[in-house]
């Protein structure tokens, strides 16, 4: 990039901000501050206007509860943008709010946003135009398993090999790096939301208890495994009985629901194997070495790293806050944007992988 002493003084005042946009969550870190925003990825509409009410944590806080007239929405449900508009202004509450907390009016911020590496160029497309839409003077894209894989800190840029499985509400992205390259990747759609509704499915199917999205999330996060516990636990489930039509509570066990995670964790396992087999041999024994990085919510799921090291042979770890690493790893790139240029998808500059 060509020195320009106006952008030059404009970043001396302005904020940067990095963004990891994800479909459950979104966090906001700006640098010299750290993570400042971090809220679900929702947003309560007006149905008939599709105007934004309520956005983030107040809008989490609405769901299954709303009036006729309202519906809680996640404009990136799939690890892409459905609703640009909605987006739109779930990025300006957010850039705005980082922006808003500073004491002195800033010039516009400069901002780098975590993108699914499975997103087409309409997809990427729409996140730069809502993030500049949103008030943003540069925005620059970069693929979610890099921002994430830089966040946990793993050595994407020497030559021995290593990877990252991330896993999230809509997507599981996985990656494998050598050299600051990325050499096989893949962007699943089966993660957290998908084994909610496998919960949800489970519990109905075998009880004819029908309990909401928040309860499933909830039994998932306290009691799910995907590996046997050293003491297995239970939990009180509430729900509709849809036999009586009434409220009916009762009590659930973890082996219950690892059961009922089985077939979401199997398509992650597949997955990680198939990608594992496009490793060539010599980087493959690297990941021998350095074992393979979980990060994202869902890595938090209880015997996660057991079962997929049971499984993939190889040592599997949770990276340190696993829900940071994306905005996190978009914070680092926005510190040596230059040094980082290689890792820049799409619309502004192309990589210059050439
Ligand atoms: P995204 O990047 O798609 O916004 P996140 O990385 O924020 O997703 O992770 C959100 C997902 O992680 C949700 O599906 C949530 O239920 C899941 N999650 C959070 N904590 C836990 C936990 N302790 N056990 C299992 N899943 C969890
Ligand atoms: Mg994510």
């Amino acid at each position: 990039m060509a020195f320009n002493p106006l952008n030059w003084l404009l970043g001396l005042f302005s904020l940067d901000i990095g963004i990891d946009l994800g479909t459950a969550n979104t966090l906001v870190n700006v640098r010299g501050k750290g993570i400042v925003i971090n809220e679900p990825s929702w947003v309560v509409i007006e149905k008939k206007t599709r105007i934004p009410i309520k956005i983030g944590l107040a809008a989490k806080e609405m769901i299954g509860r709303t009036p006729n007239n309202l519906v809680a929405i996640r404009p990136l449900r799939d690890g892409v943008i459905s609703e640009f508009e909605i987006t739109k202004a779930m990025l300006e509450y957010f850039i705005g709010g980082a922006h808003q907390q500073s004491i002195v009016p800033l010039p516009r911020p400069r901002v780098v946003v975590g993108i699914p590496s499975g997103a087409t160029e309409v997809e990427k497309r729409a996140v730069y135009d809502a993030s500049i839409a949103a008030g943003a003077r540069e925005t620059y894209l970069v693929e979610e398993p890099l921002a994430a894989a830089l966040g946990a800190g793993l050595p994407i840029r020497e030559i021995r090999g290593s990877m990252i499985v991330d896993i999230g509400g809509g997507t599981t992205e996985l990656a494998v790096f050598t050299m600051d390259g990325i050499i096989v990747s893949r962007s699943l759609r089966v993660a957290g939301d998908e084994m909610d509704q496998d919960v949800a499915q489970y519990i109905r199917n075998k009880y004819n208890l029908f309990i909401g999205e928040r309860m499933a999330e909830q039994v998932k996060t306290s009691i799910g495994s995907a590996f046997p516990l050293p003491e297995e636990k239970t939990m009180m489930v509430r729900g509709r009985n849809l036999i009586t039509g009434l409220p009916q509570e009762l009590e659930i066990s973890s082996v219950e629901i690892r059961e009922a995670l089985r077939s979401a964790l199997q398509v992650i396992i597949d997955t990680i194997k198939e990608a594992m087999d496009e490793v060539p041999p010599e980087i493959l024994s690297d990941l021998l070495e350095e074992g393979v990085c979980l990060s994202g919510g869902g890595s938090l799921l209880l015997g996660l790293a057991d079962r997929l090291a049971d499984e993939l042979k190889v040592r599997v770890w949770v990276a340190e806050d696993p829900m940071t690493c994306v905005a996190r790893g978009a914070g680092l790139v926005l510190e040596d944007l230059d040094g980082c240029a290689q890792y820049l998808v799409g619309l502004e500059r192309k990589s210059p992988r050439n």
